[in-house]
């Protein structure tokens, strides 16, 4: 048996169940609707599994990744709870940066991305023991040694990537036999779907992941969502070589 063929749902399953029963306190599942994502919550809602399934709404996304979240509740009959950037600092950050400010430099970019989705991140594990993500080690350098259960220091919980070890094919491949609703951007050239403004179509062969924050150095990446067990950002210190 291949290792894509061992891949099932029960597998998913089974790595739900392992990481639920892990911890006893309250589980969440944070979901951006990719396909990664698209996969969990299905397994999570067939599974009946007790995680409360959440998403960070920035006000930024593309109309088809609202779409999809409205139509994956109506497909499973299960409501997605939203959890917004806070009204005040909000305002506050358009007001001193613009609408897009974020392009004009890196700390621009960070103090946006933390307002609108590591704060609240951080209200939708408060009160966590265990946190599901759908991370996956092949999606970039920077995620290459991600594990399926780790503390995670930066939020206090254990956190869970059950698809850790899944190539993007046997997503794709999972998704497709259970009949689960995908964003229609994936189709179009963005494996990984972000914010609209901060994430571009990728052209064949390049990696997942590089269409979101194109503009920066791909050592900057990273939304401040993912630390490491030091509570540093997860990423990788490249040697640059000059041909
Ligand atoms: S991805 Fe872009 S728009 Fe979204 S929060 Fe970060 S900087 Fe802001």
């Amino acid at each position: 048996m291949t290792h894509s063929q061992s891949l099932t749902r029960a597998d998913l399953f089974d790595r739900l169940s392992e990481a639920r029963a892990a911890v006893a306190g309250r589980a969440v599942f944070t979901t951006s609707f990719g396909i990664e994502d698209q996969a969990i919550a299905h397994a999570i809602f067939e599974g009946g599994f007790e995680i409360d399934v959440v998403t960070l709404d920035t006000g930024r996304l593309f109309p088809e990744t609202t779409a999809l979240w409205a139509q994956t509740e109506e497909r499973y009959g299960r409501r997605i709870r939203g959890y917004y950037p806070d009204r005040e600092p909000i305002e506050q950050l358009v007001a001193d940066q613009g609408i897009d400010g974020f392009y004009h430099s890196l700390l621009a970019r960070k103090a946006c991305c933390n307002i609108r989705k590591v704060e609240p991140l951080k209200r939708a594990l408060t009160g966590a023991a265990l946190w599901i993500t759908g991370l996956r080690a092949e999606q970039s350098d920077a995620r290459s040694a991600v594990p399926f259960l780790a503390p995670d220091a930066g939020f206090g919980v254990l956190k869970a990537n059950p698809l850790h070890d899944w190539t993007r094919d046997e997503v794709v491949a999972y998704t497709q036999a259970h009949g689960v609703p995908v964003n229609p951007l994936h189709d179009r050239g963005f494996p990984s779907i972000g914010c609209a403004p901060c994430t571009r179509a990728v052209a064949p062969g390049e990696p997942e992941r590089a269409g979101r924050w194109w503009w920066e150095q791909e050592s900057a990446k990273e939304c401040g969502l993912h630390v490491g067990p030091d509570g540093r950002l997860q990423r990788v210190v490249k040697t640059e070589t000059h041909a």
